[in-house]
């Protein structure tokens, strides 16, 4: 297959994680016979310094004709003065809500081999493979905002038409993994989260009656969550409790630099990020982890081009490394640490060797 692909690196390091995966996208294509042409564009505060904008119309003209956006990640102390009128993530943010991504995919599947990186006690992460999907468009974040001398406010709204599409998105996502769904709300509280529980309750009744249902309160979930994350299949909640459970859930896995995500809309165009940010502190250095990033050239493989077999191949090589012991300096012991460039050269190594899946296509 042929597919065009925005590379949009940004900040930090941003460049090294999107090349790296870019090689990664390119090792993919070779072995299995697929034309990814990449086109780079600028966002975020590389963006700012060369157009005095964070989202240049290029970038998003290029987002949209695309078939899929990687990207790095935004910011850094150059542009961090809250007062400044532009500033890097309006890019990110702009860019989610021209593309209408309405859903964010978080996996997590702390791999054995980074257990100890994880403040979670190793048998509670045994096992652990589950999939936060937030909902990234609407909420408490994008409400009426008001603002007196002695009182502020943000309105929480969502419609029956933002709480419908993306649980089912998360049930389409259940059904390709364990069936099961976990719909997060505030119910016993907030008339917002009411809604989003009949909503919810509707959807799967009336159109995925196979994929089993549980309604859970975030309070109880942010506990449940590091207690028996392995009870876990898929879980969905809105924009807010998304972005504190999703954090929460990033302990699991040990390292920042190992989870990726994916930002979907109601057609195939997704925008894959590792959930980092832009690491001002390594940048420039060679030594940043690239297996979040390459794992999200994998959800880009799955979500958008729907090459599952790929995507699984990618995947199963992050988790061969991983298994080999081939650690940035973020996992690894002192003096044990490879270069982003040794981690990346390691992926496409097994890639092409090791990918059984591969094997039997050639
Ligand atoms: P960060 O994720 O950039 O870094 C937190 C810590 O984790 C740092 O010590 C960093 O070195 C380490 N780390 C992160 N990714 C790593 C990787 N791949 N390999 C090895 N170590 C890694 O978060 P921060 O320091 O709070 O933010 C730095 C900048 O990034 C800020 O400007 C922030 O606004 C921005 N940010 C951007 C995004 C995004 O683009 N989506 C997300 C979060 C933060």
């Amino acid at each position: 297959m042929h597919a065009d692909i925005v590379v949009l690196p940004g900040d930090g390091i941003g460049p090294e994680v999107t090349a790296a995966a870019v090689q990664v996208l390119l090792a993919v294509g070779k072995r299995y016979g697929h034309g990814f042409r990449f086109s780079e564009h600028l966002i975020g505060g590389a963006a700012i310094d060369a157009t005095g904008e964070a989202l240049p119309a290029a970038t998003l003209e290029a987002a949209r004709r695309a078939d899929a956006v990687l990207l790095g990640a935004v910011g850094g102390p150059k542009w961090s003065d809250p007062r400044a009128p532009v500033r890097p993530e309006q890019g990110l943010l702009a860019i989610r809500a021209a593309l209408g991504l309405f859903a964010n995919l978080r996996p997590v599947a702390p791999h054995p081999a980074a257990f100890g990186a994880s403040p979670i006690k190793p048998h509670l992460l045994n096992g652990v493979d589950l999939v936060v999907v937030r909902e990234l468009t609407g909420g408490v974040y994008f409400g009426r905002r008001e603002r007196s001398d002695d009182r502020a406010s943000d309105l929480c709204e969502y419609s029956v038409g933002e709480i419908e599409r993306v649980v089912r998105r998360a049930c389409e996502l259940a059904r390709a993994r364990r069936g099961r769904l976990t719909s997060v709300d505030k119910a016993n509280v907030l008339e917002t989260s009411r809604l989003w529980r009949e909503v919810a309750a509707r959807v799967v009744r009336d159109e995925y009656p196979d994929v089993e249902l549980e309604h859970q309160l975030v309070d109880s979930m942010a506990m449940h969550l590091l207690a028996k994350p392995r009870e876990y299949d898929v879980i969905v909640t809105e924009n807010m409790f998304g972005d504190i459970l999703t954090d929460e859930a990033s302990m699991l896995a040990g390292s920042l630099g190992l989870l990726p995500s994916a930002s979907l809309g109601e057609g195939r165009v997704g925008l894959y990020e590792p959930i980092h940010g832009s690491a001002p502190d390594i940048a420039g250095r060679g030594i940043a982890n690239p297996y979040a990033a390459i794992l999200s050239a994998a959800l880009l493989l799955r979500h958008s081009l729907g090459l599952d077999a790929e995507a699984a191949c990618v995947e199963a090589a992050v988790a061969g490394v991983l298994e080999a012991g081939v650690f940035t300096a973020d996992l690894a012991a002192e003096g044990q640490a490879v270069s982003t460039r040794e981690a990346t050269l390691a992926v496409i190594d097994r890639l092409q060797h090791d990918c059984v899946v591969v094997e039997l296509r050639d």
